[in-house]
């Protein structure tokens, strides 16, 4: 995810960007059916049927979201529930009880053939604590509709894993954007319920743009409040990032990507999925969205190397009813964030000045801005609390720094032929979306894939809030760093060996 961090620095407002659907028949059994009316859209509410198979007493919860993978925020979707009732298959209600936040008891869930409820789209609801992203939450407008899935559906206790039928009733004209599978009945199909709230939904006067990027299906749907900015244009950015993208990766991993845009009243953010991501802004001349959007999508399109490729157990069996924290953020959003301005920079769509820049920028709001007693472990193991909340956004800052000193250190320690997107790369090929990692023992597996050293590394920058060796590290690359000035420079007269590791580092990409 990438949330705009807006600081005042130096006396400047300074906005910081943060953060192929084939048709197909699918099995039946014991698939949970969805139906969302969204020709109704009165009150602000989505309209939700629910058609379970055959329920046991085992199912006697119907679960709605606490939180959603990669928001690392409490999001208690049960508050925006404003109506809920079971019925037998004659139409007579069967009593449910709201028993805690996000939690509705049933009864007798094996005489349930239809549950019914209303749930507040989140952009337009006020709530006085934890409110959600407006990229991880719903809007329901007459023009358009945002669903993300964790905000509209729930689950049967017991059933996470069941797959799911969504149909979406909306109007003729409407067109729909989502990575969801379609089946050939013309509705949209779930494997499970995580794989829902992994596949935002956008419908509305769209408009929509395809590219195939070396045998990957991008497929671009925008909604634009007035109209002015459309998906052609939005692509013809993306493709210089997307390309840049399969150099640096070899190739992209997976084999279709859908990236939802939202140009309305304000600026939000993104937030990635494992075959999409979602952006919310402002909308404003496509010139001075460009170079935003550009480095904004490159972070979440990276994202398909990890979380999605590369991930602890915490995310592969996902809990949404009580926020688990992993402590692995710093591989997640802070090499996210790192590869994306690495690769930005090594395919010369960002000049090695602009890199520079973007380093000075993440040091100032590390060190003016958050707390220095956080390390990125902590940030991670704390990011569900309120006041460890308040240092999530340092992750995209320090995260991304310790990144970059990490890149450095593995050059040094492979004499430049090796670095963090290698082993990265390697770790990817021994994982795998399929296979997740043990989060509290993933350290001793990235010290094994690497050198010994890199314990160290990790006790003292990682797992530690030992100040960053910033001058230290870069002189390594013949690169001056002037603490007092925060101001990086190439040396004028580099040794023979700063000469061969910079060279390492900055390995161009070529785009085809
Ligand atoms: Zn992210």
């Amino acid at each position: 995810m990438k949330k705009f961090i807006k600081l005042q620095l130096l006396a400047i407002a300074v906005v910081f960007y943060s953060c192929g659907s084939g048709k197909m028949d699918v099995p039946t059994a014991q698939t949970v059916d969805f139906t969302v009316n969204l020709n109704d859209r009165s009150n602000d509410t989505f309209k939700v049927e629910v058609a379970p198979p055959v329920l046991s007493e085992d199912n006697n919860i119907y679960q709605f979201a606490a939180t959603a993978p990669g928001t690392y925020q409490v999001m208690d979707i049960g508050r925006y529930v404003t109506s809920f009732a079971a019925f037998d298959k004659n139409g007579n209600e069967i009593g449910t009880k709201h028993l805690s936040t996000n939690q509705f008891e049933l009864s007798t869930p094996e005489k349930i053939a239809k549950i019914e409820y209303q749930i507040s789209e989140t952009w337009d609801t006020p709530v006085e604590v934890n409110p959600i992203y407006l990229m991880c939450g719903t809007s329901i407008e007459n023009d358009h509709t945002l669903i993300n899935g964790q905000a509209v559906f729930g689950y049967f206790k017991g059933m996470q894993g069941s797959p799911l039928k969504i149909r979406l009733d909306y109007p003729e004209k409407w067109h729909i954007g989502t990575a969801l599978t379609l089946s050939s009945d013309g509705t949209y199909w779930a494997s499970d319920y995580d794989k829902a709230v992994d596949s935002p939904i956008l419908l509305g006067n769209l408009t929509k743009a395809s590219l195939d990027v070396q045998g990957t299906n991008i497929d671009v749907y925008t909604y634009s409040k007035t109209s002015q900015i459309t998906s052609n244009q939005v692509l013809e950015t993306l493709k210089n990032m997307l390309l840049s993208a399969s150099g640096f990766l070899n190739g992209l991993p997976v084999k279709h990507y859908t990236f939802l845009f939202v140009f309305e009243d304000k600026t939000a953010g993104a937030w990635e999925h494992s075959y999409s991501s979602e952006y919310i802004y402002k909308e404003a001349p496509w010139k001075d969205l460009k170079s935003s959007i550009s480095h904004v999508t490159a972070h979440e399109f990276f994202h398909v190397v990890t979380p999605l490729n590369l991930h602890s157990q915490i995310i592969a069996h996902f809990n949404f009813i009580t926020p688990v924290p992993s402590e692995h953020l710093w591989l997640y959003e802070g090499t996210t964030e790192w590869a994306s301005n690495m690769m930005l920079f090594r395919s010369g769509q960002n000049s090695m000045d602009e890199y520079f820049k973007n380093l000075e920028r993440k040091i100032t709001i590390d060190t003016r801005h958050f707390d220095q007693n956080y390390s990125l472990v902590k940030i991670s193991e704390t990011s569900y609390t309120p006041e460890g909340n308040k240092q999530y956004g340092n992750i995209y800052m320090k995260g991304a720094l310790v990144a970059g000193l990490l890149n450095i250190r593995l050059l040094e320690l492979s004499n430049g032929k090796i670095g963090l997107v290698d082993v990265i790369k390697k770790l990817t090929k021994e994982y795998g979306p399929d296979k997740p990692f043990d989060d509290a023992s993933f350290f001793g597996v990235v010290i094994k894939a690497t050198y010994p050293e890199i314990k160290d590394f990790i006790d003292k920058y990682i797992e530690g809030t030992v100040p960053l060796p910033i001058t230290d590290y870069y002189q390594k690359l013949g690169i001056d760093y002037d603490a007092d000035q925060n101001k990086f420079s190439l040396m004028s007269q580099p040794t023979k060996d700063q000469l061969k590791l910079r060279k390492a580092w900055m390995k161009p990409i070529k785009i085809d």
